[in-house]
């Protein structure tokens, strides 16, 4: 199998995205390190899925906002795994409001899961990936941190901070054999943009005019008509390969 001996940790693999990034990368024969934040049954389910490609699957749970906690998560999945060659920074939330009435705290707190938790990440793992002689980043960005979205100050920023970070990354470790990529998805139908449901109009500027099917489940939206084919609502944001 294409991924066989590798070991790939994804942050945010409890649900939505994260968890179907896991379970396509188990399908592949990686071993799978599910990260998450407070939904131990989600995540322990994922790594269920997942065994039954055969491959070793553990969930950690892991604020990756804090330094220390990441450190000693990635430090434990190196321990237990031998190694890490992936590493997928995909855990990710929002906090919206108009600025004028937008939180201090909501602020904060966004760009500090969504952009320290990412480096947090990269720190701890980039010693592993030298020592290795290589190793592969991706960094789930948003559309929001390219083309901005009314009510989203902060995950924006974080966003648009994730395209700086990727690119900052690719060039520091390319020369050691680690490359660095960003994905920049337009809205998918997860537990995040329920609440937004097709009333956004953010879900306007998407030509086919609605969200993206959620990864591995029915769609939620109502009205929804499969399309054959690769949903693809916004161009992804390559760094290096
Ligand atoms: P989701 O369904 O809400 O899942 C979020 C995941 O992040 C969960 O696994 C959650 O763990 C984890 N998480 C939250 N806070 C965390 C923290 N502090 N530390 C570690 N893990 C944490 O989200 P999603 O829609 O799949 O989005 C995944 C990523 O794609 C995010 O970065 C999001 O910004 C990005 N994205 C999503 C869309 C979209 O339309 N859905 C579009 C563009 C980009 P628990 O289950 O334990 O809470």
């Amino acid at each position: 199998m294409q991924y066989s001996g590798k070991v790939a940790l994804i942050t945010g693999a409890s649900r939505g995205i994260g968890r179907a990034i896991a379970l396509k990368l188990a399908s592949l024969g990686a071993d799978v390190a599910v990260i998450y934040s407070g939904n131990a049954e989600a995540a322990d389910e994922v790594c269920a899925e997942a065994r039954k490609f055969a491959v070793r699957a553990e969930s950690y749970k892991c604020d990756v906002s804090d330094f220390l906690e990441a450190k000693e998560t990635v430090g434990a999945i190196k321990n237990e795994f031998g190694t890490i060659d992936f590493l997928i920074n995909n855990a990710g939330i929002t906090k919206d409001s108009l600025v004028l009435t937008m939180k201090e705290e909501s602020f904060d707190r966004v760009i500090d899961v969504n952009l320290k938790g990412t480096f947090n990440m990269i720190r701890h793992c980039a010693a592993i990936f030298l020592k290795n002689k290589g190793g592969k980043i991706i960094n789930i960005s948003s559309i929001a941190g390219i083309i901005g979205n009314a009510g989203q100050a902060n995950y924006s920023a974080s966003k648009a901070g994730l395209i700086g970070i990727t690119k900052t990354i690719a060039r520091e470790l390319a020369s050691r054999n680690v490359c660095c990529n960003a994905i920049a998805p337009g809205f998918i139908e997860t537990d995040m943009t329920e609440a937004i449901g097709g009333e956004n109009p953010m879900m306007a500027s998407i030509p086919l005019g609605r969200a993206g099917p959620p990864p591995g489940g029915r769609p939620r939206l109502a009205g929804y008509q499969p399309t054959p084919g690769f949903f693809l609502p916004s161009p992804p944001v390559f760094s290096s390969s």
